[in-house]
């Protein structure tokens, strides 16, 4: 249900569509918890061969959209200028194999506007399976992911006004943009042509960016957003990304409508976490899945309404202009005519996932006024909207802690869906 986006689906280098938008192929379905869940995972230490360790060298500045259609230039450049060191621990991607191991690079000093982050958690998203095994060729290796960050600000630039050192502060799907266009003077960076994306795109200084499974990260102060005092840093990762997703959508179209009811399609990590949000706007939620065994949870764990599965004709004919929001979280092929038949007259299902395509009768629309809308992530007004929303109402993400060196293990049960609800790889003491 929830595989990955063709090679068609593809923008150029350094442009593709934000991850979690990728969720984990979640199947479908769907409590709030009354606070935090942590599946603490303690494994024995692998055996991992060390690699040559190796360093970036920014290329000379120029125009930053050159450099944006010059990815695999500047990798075969810094490539080449590789060293054998750097002032950052990480696990990265060799090749397509998508096998990690460690791996050290340089990042950036601090500058002026810059907060620098330890970094304690990073969340392991589906996104990061699909660009470590190049699945929209244009992966960029030594490759080290993760977008999902919560850390300790560690230094801050001269000119940082919103963080100080001892702040908690995350870090989500991108950490750049142009800072002058439409929609990144109207809180929408995500939707900036130049959004530079947390690992795997040319950076403004012609680095390729590196992700959250390392030690540190540096980013300009707007991309990074406060995590309130007390809340757990380990469930503040997955928000990033994962939360975002499904947020985002579901405030632009207003579903903080106590009473109205929600269909979620899928309850992955980004499905487990629009039925959390919609318990919290007061929706009566319902579940779609596929497989039965996700109904107790769904129900006991997650708090769900209803839990319906999507192969069942009856019990989705009875439901039928029923709904009046819909959260399309299952990016494997599905239909959408039986989902769009359930919206009520003006309905809205919204899409954050990525099928190979989407098919459907205009009736489906037409004849119930109804809106399909798609989303990605979220600006940074947005985020930490969010966040602070999460934390006034208890909201956390259902989580399984791991160690770095499980990440491998924790990928392939990803892809598997073998995961309640995000692997969360803890930072902190997986490198010290
Ligand atoms: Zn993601
Ligand atoms: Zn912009």
């Amino acid at each position: 249900m929830e595989p990955r986006p063709s090679a068609s689906q593809v923008r150029r280098p350094g442009l593709r569509p934000a991850a979690s938008l990728l969720s984990p192929p979640s199947p479908m379905v769907p409590h709030p918890s009354s606070g935090p869940r942590v599946v603490q995972k303690a494994l024995p230490r692998r055996q991992v061969q060390l690699p040559k360790h190796q360093t970036q060298t920014p290329p000379p500045r120029f125009d930053l959209l050159l450099q944006l259609k010059s990815v695999r230039f500047c990798s075969s450049f810094q490539m080449a200028a590789a060293a054998e060191h750097g002032n950052c621990d990480a696990w990265a991607a060799r090749d397509p194999s998508g096998v990690l191991s460690p791996y050290k690079f340089n990042r950036r000093a601090v500058q002026s506007s810059d907060v620098s982050l330890k970094i304690i958690y990073c969340g392991v998203c589906y996104g990061d399976v699909m660009w470590i095994q190049n699945k929209h060729n244009d992966s960029v290796y030594p490759l080290v992911p993760g977008h999902e960050i919560a850390g300790v600000v560690t230094e801050v630039g001269a000119d940082v006004k919103a963080f100080k050192v001892g702040d908690h502060a995350g870090v989500g799907t991108y950490v750049n943009s142009c800072r002058h266009c439409e929609n990144c003077n109207s809180s929408l960076e995500n939707y900036c042509p130049e959004t530079v994306f947390t690992y795997n795109t040319t950076d403004a200084d012609g680095t390729i960016t590196k992700g959250g499974y390392s030690t540190h990260i540096v980013v300009h102060e707007r991309y990074c957003f406060k995590i309130p005092d007390g809340y757990p840093l380990a469930q503040a990762a997955p928000l990033l990304c994962a939360g975002i997703t499904v947020y985002t959508p579901m405030a632009r179209h207003n579903m903080k409508q106590p009473g109205k009811s929600l269909g979620v399609i899928g309850l992955g990590g980004l499905g487990h976490m629009a039925v959390k949000f919609g318990k919290a706007f007061g929706l009566k939620v319902t579940v779609f899945s596929t497989s039965e065994s996700k109904r107790e949870e769904a129900i006991n764990l997650l708090g769900a309404d209803n839990f319906v599965i999507s192969s069942d004709t009856q019990q989705m004919e009875a439901l039928k202009n029923s709904l009046h929001f819909i959260v399309d979280t299952a990016s494997g092929d599905h239909p959408f005519d039986p989902y769009l038949s359930l919206l009520k007259v003006g309905g809205v299902m919204t899409i954050v996932c990525f099928p190979s395509e989407i098919k459907m009768h205009p009736a489906s629309l037409n004849r119930g006024g109804r809106t399909l809308s798609g989303s990605i992530v979220g600006g940074t007004k947005d985020i930490q909207e969010m966040v602070n929303f999460c934390a006034e109402n208890k909201i956390y993400p259902e989580i399984e802690i791991i160690k770095m060196d499980y990440i491998n293990e924790a990928l392939a049960r990803l892809v598997n869906r073998d995961v309640k609800y995000r692997f969360v790889i803890d930072i902190k003491n997986s490198f010290e």
